[in-house]
C-alpha cells in the first residue's frame, strides 16, 4: 500500500548527474548514488519520504537497451503501489528515447514518472543537477486532492517539464539541452512551478495500469541525404528479418522522386515492412499530400508519421511489432497517437 506521507522511489541509473572525473583517464564515469544524495542534502528539507534504487552497474546512457527499459518498467511496476511518484536519473543522450520508450510501455499511467539528469556533475560547483533533481522531485510529489498533477512520463529539464515523447536532445553543451518542439512545455519552475493543464493527460481511472515489456528490434532508420547510394538504401533495407523502418525525409515528408529509390521503397512495402515517414525537420508535420515527391510515397504505401519525433518513432515501431499485431493493425497504429506523441 502507498504510504500517507509523500513517497518518492528515485532510480538512478548513471549518467553525468552522477559522475566524477575518472583520475586515470580524465574522462567522466558515473559513482555511487549514496555519495549523489549526500551531494544534495537540501532534499531533506521537502519531508518526503525518497527511497532509491542503484542501477548496478551504472551506465552512460548511451550503452542504454531496449532490455534496460524493461528493467525500469518493471520497477515502476513492482513499485507503483508504493509511491507517489518516480524520478528517474538518466543519461541526456538518450534520455528522449527511453522517455519515449516507457511511455509506451506504462499504459494508463496514473503517477508521474519524471527523468532527469544534468549536463554537469552534481558534485560540481556550478551543477544544474541540484536544480533538476529538486523539481523532479517536486513535480513527482506533486497531488491536489489525491490526484496527481502530472501522471504521465515526462523530462525536467532546465525549468521546464516537457512530455517525454515529445522531446528531442538538442543541444550537447548548454543547460537547456531539450526541446519539444511540436508540443508545449507541460510546466514551467519559476518562483513556483507552473502547471499547463490543458495539455497535461489525464488517463480515465478506471482503465487498468498495464506494463508491456516485450519489443521488437527489427527495426531500422534511413535517413535521406542528397547523394545517398542505392548500396546505402539496400544495406538498410535488405537486412534480413526488417520489419519497420523509420524513413527521415525533407521538410513535410518528401524524397527521392527517382525510379530506383521508389522502386526499393515499394518492393520493401510488398515485403511487409512497416515504412513510417518522420520529417528531419524539428518542428512541423509530414504532409505527403503537399507535394509530387511526398505523394508518390504515399502512393506507394509509406505510412504518415505526423509530428512524431525519430526518437519517439523508433521506440514506438519497437512497442508495435513487440505486441505481435497483424500488419494491417500495426500500420493503423503507427499513424495513431498512443500516448500522446503526435497531433492527432
Ligand atoms: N554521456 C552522458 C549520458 O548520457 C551524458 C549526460 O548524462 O548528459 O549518460
Amino acid at each position: 500500500m502507498q504510504a500517507s506521507a509523500t513517497s518518492i522511489l528515485i532510480i538512478y541509473t548513471g549518467g553525468t548527474i552522477g559522475m566524477k572525473e575518472n583520475p586515470e583517464t580524465g574522462a567522466l564515469a558515473p559513482f555511487k548514488f549514496d555519495q549523489l544524495l549526500n551531494e544534495v542534502p537540501e532534499l531533506r528539507k521537502f519531508g518526503f519520504s525518497l527511497d532509491t534504487i542503484s542501477f548496478d552497474p551504472l551506465i552512460d546512457s548511451s550503452d542504454i537497451s531496449p532490455a534496460i527499459w524493461a528493467e525500469l518498467a518493471l520497477i515502476v511496476k513492482n513499485n507503483y503501489h508504493k509511491y507517489h511518484g518516480f524520478v528517474i536519473l538518466h543519461g541526456t543522450d538518450t534520455m528522449s528515447f527511453s522517455a519515449s520508450a516507457l511511455s509506451f510501455m506504462l499504459e494508463n499511467l496514473n503517477k508521474p514518472v519524471v527523468f532527469t539528469g544534468s549536463q554537469l556533475p552534481i558534485g560540481m560547483l556550478r551543477t544544474d543537477g541540484k536544480e533538476n533533481l529538486i523539481s523532479a522531485i517536486e513535480i513527482a510529489a506533486a497531488y491536489s486532492n489525491g490526484k496527481p498533477l502530472v501522471p504521465e512520463v515526462t523530462i525536467f529539464f532546465e525549468n521546464q517539464l516537457f512530455r517525454g515523447n515529445r522531446t528531442t536532445k538538442h543541444n550537447a553543451e548548454h543547460f537547456n539541452a531539450f526541446r519539444s518542439d511540436n508540443y508545449p512545455p507541460l510546466a514551467q519552475a519559476g518562483i513556483s512551478i507552473k502547471y499547463n493543464f490543458p495539455y497535461i493527460h489525464y488517463p480515465t481511472p478506471s482503465q487498468e495500469f498495464k506494463v508491456h515489456t516485450n519489443l521488437g528490434c527489427d527495426v531500422a532508420i534511413l535517413k535521406l541525404f542528397p547523394g545517398i547510394s542505392p548500396a546505402t538504401v539496400d544495406a538498410i533495407l535488405n537486412q534480413e528479418g526488417l520489419k519497420a523502418v523509420v524513413l527521415e525525409t525533407y521538410g513535410a515528408g518528401n524524397a527521392i522522386s527517382d525510379d530506383w529509390f521508389l522502386k526499393r521503397i515499394q518492393k520493401a512495402v510488398e515485403k511487409g515492412i512497416v515504412i513510417l515517414n518522420v520529417t528531419q525537420c524539428k518542428a512541423g508535420v509530414v504532409d505527403m499530400d503537399k507535394y509530387e515527391n511526398g505523394l508518390l510515397l504515399k502512393k506507394l504505401g509509406v505510412l504518415n508519421g505526423k509530428d512524431i519525433t525519430f526518437e519517439a518513432a523508433i521506440v514506438k515501431l519497437m512497442f508495435l511489432l513487440g505486441k505481435n499485431l497483424s500488419l494491417e493493425k500495426t500500420k493503423e497504429l503507427a499513424q495513431k497517437s498512443i500516448s500522446g506523441e503526435i497531433t492527432s
